[in-house]
C-alpha cells in the first residue's frame, strides 16, 4: 500500500485502528458505561455541522496557497499519530506511555544528530515558544544576574519569555540583511551584563540566517552562551552542514558548538500542531528541571521526559508520528534534505522571476524559502507600497477565480531605505509580501503563481492607488 497523499490515508487508517483493537482484545471484554454513550443520529448530525465549519479554511495543502509556513502533516504522520493517539499515551514519565516514550528519545536522537551534537539531553514539546522557554530557563538558572540577547528580527516570543522569566532582554539591531549586527553584539556583550545571545537560523519573517559561527567567536570571548533558535529554519540542517545546494556550511556545524537549540517539526518536520523540540548538547542541563512529583511512579532507570522537561503531560501521539515520519523520510540530504532543497530552489527561482518582472520587486534575496516582495508602485512611496500589498493580499485571496493565498509583513522604513535606497520614504513603515514556500510542491507550481500574482499586482496598479486599511496578519 501506498502512503503519499490523503487519498492512500483510506486504507491505512482502518490499519491503524486495527492496532489498538488488536492490542486491546488480550484484555477480556467488559461493558461499555452508557454515560458517554451518544446517538448514531446525534452523532451524524454533529458531525456535518463540524464537517459545515471546516469549509471555513484556506488551502493550506495546495501551492496556490504561499502564505504563512503552514502545511498538512504528511500522511505518515497521520497515521502514526492516530495509531498511538487511541492508546493516548502521555510521554511525561514511562509509565505513561512506555512505547511511545522510546520512540520519543529516538526521535530526539535523530534531531540531536541532525544538528552534530555527540551527546544531548531534550524533548518533544508542545510548540517552538515552550521549547524556546525552556532552554531561555536554562539560560537564566546558569546565569541569574544576567540578561539574555536577542536579535530586532528574532521570534516576538524572545522578548515575552524573558518577561515571563523576569529576566532582562537586550535588543541588537540588526544587518541590511535582517542578521544580527556583530559590531552591535560585542558591544552589548562588554558591557558583561548579558549571559545568553539567541541567533536565529531562518528567522520567521525574512528567513534570514544569522551567522552563528561568528557570535559562537564572539561570544566565547565574552564567557557568553549561545541559544539558537532553529524553530523554523533548523530542518535545513540538514543540507545546510552538508554544503550542499550551495549552502555555506558555517553557521549550520557552528550550532553543533552551541549551548542548546530549538526546532519545531510541526513546521518543516511534515508534523501536526504540538510538536516542538529543544536540545541540550550538555546532558547535565537536565538537572535543571529536578523535580520531586508526588505523582510519577518510576519504572524506568533513565531520567524521565518529564523530568527534563517544564511542561507536565505531552502526547505521546506526537512521538509516535514523528518517529514514524522519520522511519520513512531519514535526516539525510537524500530523504527529508530532498524536500528542503525543492523549497529552497523554488524560492530562489522565484526571487530570479520577481527581479526580471515589472510587476513586482524583490525585497531582499531569500536565505531559505521565504520570499520577500512588493507590487511596483508609481511613485515607488513607501505609503504607496503598503496600500499595494495590502491590496495583492485581498485581492488574491477574495478572487472567485483562481485565487492565491500570500501573507503580509511589516517593514520598517529604515530597514526598507537600506535594501531599496530609491524609496520615498513617506511612513514609518510599509507592508511587504511574504510566501513562505514551505511545500515542494511550490516547485512545479512556481510558473503558475508567479503569473497569477504578477497579474494581480498588475491590476492592482491599474485600479489606482486606492488604498484601503487593512488588518494586520501576525507571521506565525
Ligand atoms: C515559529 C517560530 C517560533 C515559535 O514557535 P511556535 O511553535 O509557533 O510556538 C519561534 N521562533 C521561530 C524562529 C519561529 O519561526
Amino acid at each position: 500500500m501506498d502512503l503519499n497523499d490523503l487519498h492512500d490515508l483510506r486504507d491505512w487508517l482502518p490499519r491503524a485502528l486495527g492496532v489498538a483493537e488488536r492490542w486491546g482484545g488480550q484484555f477480556g471484554p467488559y461493558e461499555t458505561h452508557d454515560a458517554h454513550r451518544v446517538g448514531p443520529d446525534a452523532f451524524d448530525e454533529a458531525f456535518e455541522r463540524l464537517a459545515k465549519r471546516m469549509d471555513h479554511n484556506y488551502p493550506f495543502f495546495h501551492p496556490r496557497y504561499a502564505g504563512q509556513m503552514v502545511k498538512p502533516p504528511h500522511p505518515a504522520a497521520v497515521v502514526g499519530y492516530l495509531t498511538a493517539m487511541l492508546f493516548n499515551p502521555n510521554n511525561h514519565a514511562a509509565e505513561g506511555g512506555p512505547a511511545t516514550t522510546e520512540m520519543e528519545r529516538e526521535a530526539v536522537a535523530s534531531l540531536a544528530a541532525m544538528f552534530g551534537f555527540d551527546a544531548h539531553v531534550g524533548h518533544l514539546t508542545t510548540s517552538g515558544t515552550m521549547a524556546n522557554l525552556e532552554a531561555l530557563y536554562v539560560a537564566r538558572q546558569l546565569h541569574p544576574d544576567k540578561g539574555i540577547a536577542y536579535s530586532s528580527e528574532c521570534h516576538y516570543t524572545h522578548e515575552r519569555m524573558c518577561h515571563v522569566l523576569g529576566v532582562e532582554g537586550h535588543r541588537i539591531p540588526v544587518d541590511g540583511h535582517g542578521r544580527i549586527d556583530l559590531d552591535a553584539l560585542e558591544d552589548a556583550l562588554r558591557t558583561g551584563r548579558i549571559g545568553t545571545v539567541v541567533v536565529t537560523t531562518g528567522t520567521t519573517g525574512l528567513g534570514t540566517v544569522d551567522p552563528v559561527h561568528e557570535v559562537v567567536a564572539i561570544a566565547r570571548r565574552h564567557g557568553v552562551r549561545v541559544h539558537v533558535d532553529a524553530a523554523y529554519g533548523g530542518f535545513y540542517a540538514i543540507l545546510g552542514r552538508a554544503g550542499a545546494e550551495g549552502f555555506d556550511p558555517r553557521p549550520w556545524r557552528a550550532i553543533a558548538e552551541c549551548d542548546s537549540v530549538v526546532v519545531d517539526p510541526h513546521k518543516h518536520g511534515l508534523q501536526p500542531y504540538g510538536c516542538g523540540a529543544v536540545l541540550f548538547p550538555d546532558p547535565r542541563a537536565g538537572r535543571h528541571f529536578a523535580h520531586d512529583s508526588p505523582y510519577t511512579y518510576f519504572t524506568d532507570a533513565d531520567l524521565h521526559l518529564g523530568e527534563i522537561s517544564l511542561e507536565c503531560s505531552r502526547a505521546g501521539a506526537a512521538a509516535s508520528a514523528l518517529w514514524l515520519t522519520l522511519e520513512l523520510l531519514p535526516l539525510t540530504p537524500d530523504g527529508f534534505g530532498s524536500i528542503l532543497a525543492a523549497n529552497r530552489r523554488a524560492a530562489l527561482r522565484w526571487a530570479d522571476l520577481i527581479t526580471e518582472s515589472a510587476d513586482l520587486e524583490l525585497y531582499q534575496r531569500p536565505d531559505l524559502d521565504i520570499v520577500t516582495y512588493f507590487p511596483a508602485t508609481a511613485d515607488g512611496s513607501l505609503s504607496a507600497i503598503d496600500a499595494a500589498s495590502d491590496r495583492l493580499l485581498r485581492d488574491g485571496m477574495t478572487a472567485e477565480a483562481d485565487p492565491v493565498f500570500l501573507s503580509v509583513l511589516r517593514a520598517d522604513a529604515d530597514a526598507f531605505v537600506r535594501r531599496h535606497p530609491g524609496v520615498v520614504r513617506d511612513a514609518d513603515a510599509a507592508r511587504i509580501v511574504r510566501s513562505v514556500l514551505i511545500k515542494p510542491e511550490s516547485e512545479h507550481y512556481l510558473p503558475t503563481l508567479h503569473a497569477r500574482v504578477s497579474a494581480l499586482a498588475a491590476h492592482g496598479r491599474g485600479a489606482g492607488a486606492g488604498a484601503r486599511t487593512g488588518t494586520r496578519i501576525r507571521t506565525l
